[in-house]
């Protein structure tokens, strides 16, 4: 890392997480010149767990920003930003029959209150459940979940039988010393599942992108995309479409905000994506 000075440098960013995401949070931010430190003995789990022993309480952003606030109080109020991140899982809603993985990540300057935010949503998760009475086959699924480099929650009914199980033969036991069916349920917390981390290091990235790029207006952090506009032209008769015509870029600070064409450069619409042309 070379010594340049930038925007950032000398400016604590406090990560508040557990469940070792710092060590992909950190490094992003460590590149725009923030010295990171982690929220030591904070105790994100009872914000919401997937667990379920704690319900979550809000949405993901209400979550992070829970987060963000109690560990800045918990560190002495020593940050200049506070980053906090969360994940949502569950069945697609736009294909039910795949698992979706949502990732928040949240940069809080608590000095004016200026809040930076990216979110994700992908398909690229191991999310989901098996119920499987004594004598079962479960290599199956424990193939398609990648155990046991990604860990399992056990489950009977409502109670956690064990957490963070990767270990086969303790897996077997549970199972065939059950007097009920279990429940095998991937746990997602990020240390015990390399998929999710991957997805988180790319919020990461996103997220470091978003804090280096300054407002036109007032020179704020955190200037990018926060909305789009559909009503892309259709390419064959020109009505527009449900396709996203412009992109809203626009600042936290000040509230200023600009239209831009689509980031990946595309003009119009196929006629095959027409209501008119192909209705
Ligand atoms: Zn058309
Ligand atoms: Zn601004």
């Amino acid at each position: 890392m070379s010594g340049a000075k930038t925007a950032f440098s000398g400016q604590v960013a406090l990560i508040a997480t557990m469940h070792g995401k710092d060590t992909v949070l950190a490094p992003p931010l460590q590149r725009l010149g923030f010295t990171v430190e982690t929220a030591d003995g904070f105790d994100t789990d009872r914000f919401g767990s997937f667990a379920g022993e704690v319900e979550r309480q809000g949405d993901m952003l209400d979550a992070a920003r829970a987060k963000a606030r109690a560990a800045f109080s918990h560190s002495g109020e020593r940050a200049d930003w506070v980053i906090a991140s969360e994940g949502a899982f569950g069945p697609s809603r736009i294909a039910p029959m795949l698992a979706e993985a949502k990732e928040l990540a949240l940069a809080w300057r608590p000095a004016d209150d200026l809040e930076i935010l990216t979110r994700q949503v992908s398909f690229t998760t191991n999310f989901g459940h098996l119920d499987v009475a004594p004598g079962a086959d479960i290599e199956g699924f424990l193939t398609r979940i990648g155990f046991p480099d990604h860990a399992l929650i056990l489950r009977s009914g409502a109670a956690v039988l064990a957490k963070a199980v990767t270990d086969r033969a303790a897996l077997d036991r549970r199972v065939s010393g059950a007097e009920a069916p279990v429940r095998l349920e991937t746990d997602m917390r990020a240390h015990l599942n390399p998929t999710r981390m991957g997805e988180i290091a790319r919020l990461a990235e996103n997220l470091a992108a978003r804090l280096a790029a300054p407002c036109p207006e007032c020179g704020a952090p955190g200037f990018g995309r926060t909305g789009v506009e559909t009503g892309l032209p259709c390419g064959g008769c020109g009505a527009p479409t449900d396709l996203v015509a412009k992109e809203i870029w626009s600042c936290g600070a000040c509230g200023c905000s600009e239209r831009r064409a689509r980031g990946d450069g595309r003009a119009v619409a196929d006629q095959s994506e027409c209501p008119l042309c192909n209705p």
